[in-house]
């Protein structure tokens, strides 16, 4: 970790109902650092991204992000403290076009006259959507649609971005770009929770790796010690 910890969870539970998906998480992300989150379906990985995004509330247990107890914020406080959440859900306006789409956006949360910067960064992460910048969101394929929801948060910069299994169904070639952005993300100064069902692909990319089985931490350290150890800790991953 190269930074002192911008996220802390501590001992953090929570429960859908009477199912309890999480007990007595610990974790941090350092500041300027990726972390990998890692698990089978169902281990509770986009559990811990909606607890810390304020979605899901906790039953016990503490988060702190940049010095602040965030616990019990609500999710559109912890937004604006620079702390977003981006999942594999298409949030784009299908009737829109890709420009309008990004427009709105940055409108929105950097105001009218950043736009056209912040378009050209985003064509510049992302030259696929410059390509397409009069196409209607709505028919770009499903990896172009994930690419412009990504682009729409990447180009405001964030403190700490949650990115839930965004490479999920992806081909390859999209997934090195959805990864690359990320790098260009991260050495811009934003650090990174990274969910993904990829693990090698997240393993060589994060700094450091947590693993989640059954809501539970079974392993918390570097890639190095987590590879060895890989399929005892992921028992039944999904491997593509
Ligand atoms: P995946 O890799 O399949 O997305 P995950 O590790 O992200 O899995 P979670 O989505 O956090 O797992 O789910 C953890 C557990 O909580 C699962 O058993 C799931 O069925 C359950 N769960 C998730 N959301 C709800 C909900 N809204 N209501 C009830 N149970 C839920």
């Amino acid at each position: 970790m190269s930074g002192p910890p911008l996220l802390e969870l501590e001992g953090v539970s929570a429960s859908y109902g009477p199912y309890r998906a999480l007990f007595d998480v610990s974790l941090s992300v350092g500041a300027g650092s990726a972390l990998a989150l890692v698990g089978v379906n169902g281990a509770g990985k986009s559990t811990v991204a909606r607890v810390v995004s304020g979605l899901v509330p906790v039953t016990s247990g503490r988060i702190r992000f940049d010095g602040v107890d965030i616990t019990r914020r609500p999710a559109y406080e912890i937004a604006r403290m620079g702390l977003t959440h981006v999942t594999e859900g298409r949030s784009v306006f299908s009737s829109l076009t890709v420009e309008e789409n990004l427009t709105l956006s940055f409108r929105q949360a950097l105001g009218r006259r950043e736009v056209p910067a912040a378009l050209e960064r985003a064509y510049g992460a992302f030259p696929r959507l410059g390509q397409r910048r009069a196409q209607s969101a709505g028919t770009l394929s499903g990896g172009e649609q994930r690419m412009l929801a990504l682009a729409r948060v990447l180009v405001v910069r964030q403190k700490l971005l949650v990115v839930d299994e965004l490479s999920f169904g992806l081909a390859p070639v999209m997934v090195d770009e959805v990864y690359a952005a990320l790098g260009q993300v991260l050495s811009a100064g934003t650090s990174l929770l990274i969910i993904e069902q990829h693990v090698d692909r997240a393993l060589h990319f994060a700094d450091a790796v947590v693993v989640l089985s059954k809501g539970r931490v079974v392993y918390d350290g570097t890639v190095e010690g987590a590879e060895s150890r890989l399929s005892e800790l992921v028992l039944g991953r999904v491997e593509q």
